[in-house]
């Protein structure tokens, strides 16, 4: 655990290093980090739609009054991460190439707009959508990809300070990245981690994954702010990646006795750990990508998602 308290809003962690906190942090509810130097600044992640990416920018403003944020890093494709890049427009937006790719191949804003509005399909999905993104305003988001795109690993200079950002996907989607700022001893590790709910894995390989979060322990980084959830230490990042390590081998399991992914998301049994995590639904969609990776093939997305509202409403019920 850290010092820092899980409340909106801008958080310095270290001498120019803040995290931007958006609890709850369940679907949508996505932190941002901010590295400064002098009246230089770089900026990892926007939010979701464009009034809280304003609202990002107006604290920004007036806390850490004149700095020009030059570089916006996407960690990756999902949109509560990159959909309000277009308020950056005179910035260069940094990400993997892979990202850049995905951010195209995303369910669009209109689209998630329409499935989660008031005439949203009537269902246990629409239902499921509607209380998940119901509080967003998906108006006027024009999809803005990394304008400098890069594979492997990148050495970004904030004024005189560096940034070191890795490319750890495909993992929870095609194109992760994670920010290292290694004189303020933080990691931003976008969607490579969730602290207080269950994460998704939409992609995998879960072997990538693990191995993400053993290099961001191997940092040896005090701070290190998830995509979602307050900020943790390297122990929330051991716990973490425990927590995944069981979910593969419970899967894996019963991959191998014929159980269907959405039964084995509900039925196995949980670490100690994860017991007050929220969520526990999104396991259906981490399992129906296990599977895909143990050789099943890939489940359409629409049926896993609707499986994933079955077990909410069934976890709730
Ligand atoms: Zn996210």
């Amino acid at each position: 655990m850290t010092a820092i308290p899980y409340t909106a809003g801008l958080h310095r962690l270290a001498g120019d290093t803040f995290a931007y906190l958006q609890p709850p942090g369940t679907w949508g509810f996505s932190n941002c980090g901010l590295v400064a130097d002098g009246d230089q600044a770089l900026l990892v992640d926007t939010q979701f739609d464009l009034p809280r990416t304003r609202a990002l920018i107006d604290t920004i403003a007036a806390e850490l009054p004149g700095l020009r944020i030059g570089t916006v890093v996407t960690t990756h494709a999902n949109g509560d991460h990159c959909w309000g890049n277009q308020l950056f427009g005179d910035s260069e937006i940094i990400g993997s190439a892979a990202t850049a790719h995905g951010m195209a191949h995303e369910v669009p804003p209109e689209a998630l707009g329409a499935l989660s509005g008031p005439h949203a399909p009537d269902g246990p999905l629409g239902d499921y959508l509607r209380r998940s993104f119901g509080c967003f305003d998906f108006s006027g988001i024009a999809l803005t990809p990394p304008t400098r795109t890069f594979t492997g690993r990148l050495e970004v200079r904030v004024g005189g300070r560096t940034v070191e950002l890795v490319e750890v996907g495909p993992a929870h989607t095609d194109g992760d990245v994670v920010a290292h700022v290694p004189d303020a001893a933080t990691v931003f590790s976008g969607d490579i981690l969730f602290i207080g709910d269950h994460p998704i894995m939409w992609t995998g390989p879960v072997d990538n994954w693990l191995k993400a979060c053993a290099w961001i322990e191997a940092t040896g980084a005090r701070y290190v702010v998830p995509g979602h959830g307050p900020v943790t230490d390297l122990a929330g990042v051991r716990e973490f990646r425990g927590y995944l390590e069981h979910v593969a081998e419970q899967a894996d399991r019963r991959y191998a006795a014929g159980v269907p992914y959405w039964q084995a998301a509900t039925d196995m049994p949980l670490p100690d750990a994860c017991r007050g995590w929220g969520h526990r639904e999104r396991l259906v969609i981490t399992v129906a990508a296990l599977y895909h990776q143990f050789g099943a093939p890939q489940a359409p997305m629409m049926e896993v998602l609707t499986h994933t509202a079955a077990a909410e409403r069934a976890s709730a019920g």
